[in-house]
């Protein structure tokens, strides 16, 4: 009987949505898919449960306050501990690793990033901010070292679907993008939004960072960027349309003028599972959609006025160089305040802004200088909260 060979993930942020989703897919195709590293920042008890049900290599828990709980738990087996971010870009390069699932949030997914791609590995990414900080250091990493990325971010898997089998270049992308729960919301309505209303996404079951991200459409913004780095677009090929039903998850039109869409049920399985079995698709099952029952598919121009971070993102692609470092620093601090209820929703754009006007905008040669521009930024945009 011929043994399938299997492909060995790492991956880092098991704990998380798309972590644990990841997990899911992995129970399915045992015979395909194995995990060698799994990490977690904080959720130790859950990291524990996983790696005792899919027997990894080895695990690393970022938050070293929780590295004896995890060692004395897991004592009996054969699997390696390690505590720490920096342990994180160690783990990845590993030689028992072929993919990495990159489900980090924020910026901690960047250097780990960048250490799977230098090590030639297979990078499914779901991570966008490394490509908002880093974009041109971590897509000539992905070239030079023959690591390829692969979009877990459901428009962007939709765009990578869209291109299978094509061999001309893109007229232009179309990202759709539900609006999030604030669409319809006055702007004076928009300064007094909850954190539970933000949380609370119509379409999408996401971590707290992206969900609030999506309500500001600085998620699509993001992913603006995004589609840049990882289809090599320029500003004006890419256009986001509202569409609140979620149904297209993103479109691509070609010179002819002819559009192809993917179309789905909003559940990230499917994109995770593509990036994962990519070229060939693999068996799913689940809800299909009905089109007699859906009636019709609602678009809208975004508004910019009232969701002015998109705009931002945009001018942060024009203006490139550490632009988009700045912007995601700044945003990063601003969602963490709103989360801690420190600051009405529509402060995290004002915060933006500003850090973006006060900040210097100025070329980076390396990951050590956006490393730096992030602290600058970020220590910039505190002062700013108030
Ligand atoms: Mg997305």
């Amino acid at each position: 009987m011929m043994t399938q060979i299997k492909q060995r993930l790492a991956i880092l942020g098991s704990t998380g949505s798309i972590g644990t989703q990841t997990l899911d897919i992995v129970r399915r195709y045992k015979e395909r898919l194995e995990v060698t590293v799994l990490t977690a920042r904080n959720h130790w008890e859950q990291l524990v449960a996983q790696a005792l049900e899919f027997d990894p290599d080895s695990v690393v828990i970022a938050n070293e306050a929780h590295y004896g709980a995890v060692r004395e738990a897991l004592a009996a087996y054969p699997i390696k501990v390690y505590a720490g971010e920096a342990a994180l870009e160690q783990v990845v390069a590993s030689e028992q690793v072929d993919t990495v699932v990159m489900a980090l949030v924020g910026y901690s997914g960047l250097f780990p990033t960048a250490s799977a791609l230098r090590h030639g590995k297979r990078v499914a990414l779901a991570n966008k901010e490394c490509l908002v900080v880093a974009g041109e250091i971590i897509t000539r990493l992905s070239v030079e070292h023959h690591a390829p990325i692969l979009p877990v971010d459901s428009e962007h898997s939709a765009i990578f679907q869209c291109l299978a089998g094509e061999h001309t270049a893109v007229e232009k992308v179309i990202l759709t993008a539900s609006g999030g729960p604030f669409l319809h919301k006055s702007p004076s309505d928009l300064r007094k939004v909850t954190v539970e209303e933000a949380l609370n996404h119509p379409n999408w079951c996401m971590g707290a960072k992206v969900t609030v991200d999506s309500a500001s459409l600085m998620n699509k913004g993001f992913e603006v960027i995004e589609a840049r780095w990882l289809f090599g677009l320029r500003p004006e090929q890419i256009e986001v349309v509202i569409h609140p039903g979620s149904v297209i998850h993103s479109m691509v039109q070609f010179c002819d003028g002819a559009i192809k869409a993917q179309i789905g049920t909003p559940d990230m399985h499917l994109p995770i599972q593509y990036a994962l079995s990519y070229p060939v698709r693999l068996p799913m099952e689940g809800q299909r959609v009905d089109f007699c029952a859906l009636g019709n598919l609602e678009f809208l121009a975004p508004d910019v006025e009232r969701f002015p971070n998109l705009s931002l993102a945009y001018e942060c692609l024009r203006r490139g160089e550490n632009a988009g470092a700045i912007l995601n620093a700044a945003n990063e601090v601003a969602v963490e305040a709103f989360l801690a209820r420190k600051i009405g929703f529509t402060e995290i754009a004002r915060i933006n802004r500003q850090t973006l006007e006060l900040s210097k905008i100025r070329p980076c040669a390396s990951l050590e200088e956006y490393r730096q521009t992030d602290l600058e930024a970020r220590a910039l945009a505190r002062t700013l909260l108030c």
